[in-house]
């Protein structure tokens, strides 16, 4: 299942809110982007 991020309020949508009205539940802004998964580098020193 695919999560996308509001970009205005931050909040997590899944896809499935989403199919319908390709709009946030919370500001209704309809600009989203997928956060990736970070990979967190630990430098051994
Ligand atoms: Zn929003």
């Amino acid at each position: 299942m695919a999560i996308y991020k509001c970009f205005k309020c931050g909040k997590q949508t899944s896809h499935k809110a989403l199919e319908k009205r390709f709009v946030c539940p919370y500001c209704d802004s309809k600009i989203f982007y997928k956060p990736r998964k970070q990979i967190i580098k630990i430098k051994a020193v």
